[in-house]
């Protein structure tokens, strides 16, 4: 598996807005593109509740290592809408079919995405949703190669590849680039993680919610992408609580969980009302990102660990 990342973080961000319009194209910053990137979380038997593209699933001990390190307003939880014709295997909550393990829920919990003014691909910058930790400016992950890197992100595109699917480097070069521009080499790497969905993944990273009742009206607001604080930490809480390969979530673990979720007042909170205000006022989503506050006073003078840009890591060729 070879990669060419630079300029890209397609896996980082929600780039659908852009759909396949080229940067030649002066109607991507006038709201006039239509999307045509196919909306993989979306279909077949299970689907995502929520609108998040790409979301991230994290381990157990991830979680744990995000709560321990003060970042738990990063976290999200994900459920899924059971299209499967089997009722043993869905709950219904707030009027959604809700996949479950006998009367629990089934989630996973991801990192938050919000609108950040990116230039992917060689667009123009515009505003878009992307990961709580990518550094807009460099288009770089600030948790790349530190402890708490996911091992989903170190990884990607590894399992796509071990399952022969579609990678979210090949979307990229079919909107916006040329065959092999992204994904240079498709050998499977040989030290894949365990895979995240199934039932091995039980307790690891798909999580069972203990009580369907604390959910009502939760599961509405998360499909409108209108949670709180409370909602996530509820599934932050259990995720957790549980243990590999069971259903069960221990109490004690899930409610000091709960207090560091709720507790949390990292630097991504305090950048994400900023961006979100600022997105906000420009348009939107796939808006021109033109005249966005400077990324370094939002995120870095908050805290935000620097990344180091590409030439640091290729060479400015000079
Ligand atoms: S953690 Fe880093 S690599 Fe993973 S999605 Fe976020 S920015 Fe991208
Ligand atoms: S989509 Fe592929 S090429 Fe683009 S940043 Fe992600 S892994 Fe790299």
């Amino acid at each position: 598996m070879e990669l060419n990342c630079e300029g890209c973080a397609g896996c980082c961000l929600d780039w659908r807005p852009l759909g396949g319009v080229h940067a030649s194209d002066a109607s991507v910053n006038s709201g006039d593109s239509s999307p045509v990137v196919p909306d993989h979380e979306r279909r077949g038997r299970y689907r995502a509740l929520d609108a998040t593209y790409n979301l991230v699933p994290l381990t157990r001990d991830e979680v744990r290592a995000f709560l321990d390190s003060g970042y738990g307003d990063v976290l999200v939880p994900r459920l899924f809408e059971s299209f499967a014709d089997d009722p043993g295997r869905a709950v219904t909550v707030d009027g959604h079919e809700v996949a479950a393990m006998g009367e629990r829920p089934l989630f996973l919990v991801g990192l938050r995405k919000h609108p950040k003014p990116v230039a992917p691909f060689g667009h123009d910058p515009v505003w878009l949703d992307a990961c709580a930790f990518l550094d807009p400016e460099t288009l770089q992950c600030r948790v790349h190669g530190d402890d708490l890197y996911p091992e989903t992100c170190g990884t990607y595109p590894g399992r796509n590849l071990d399952l022969d699917r579609e990678t979210e480097c090949e979307r990229v070069e079919a909107a916006h680039g040329d065959p092999g521009e992204r994904l240079q080499d498709r050998s499977v790497p040989e030290d894949l993680p365990p895979p995240a969905f199934g039932p091995q993944a039980l307790g690891s990273t798909v999580f069972a919610y203990p009580e369907p009742d604390d959910l009502r009206g939760v599961v509405a607001r998360l499909e409108a992408g209108e949670s709180t604080r409370e909602d996530r930490a509820l599934f932050v809480g259990a995720a957790a609580g549980s243990a590999p390969g069971m259903a069960e979530v221990n109490e004690d673990r899930a409610e000091e969980a709960r207090e560091l979720a709720r507790d949390a007042d990292s630097w991504v909170g305090r950048a994400a009302s900023e961006w979100a205000a600022a997105a906000e006022s420009a348009g939107g989503p796939g808006a021109s990102a033109e005249d966005a506050p400077d990324p370094y006073r939002v995120e870095e003078d908050r805290g935000a660990p620097p990344t180091p840009g590409w030439d640091a890591l290729y060479g400015d060729g000079s």
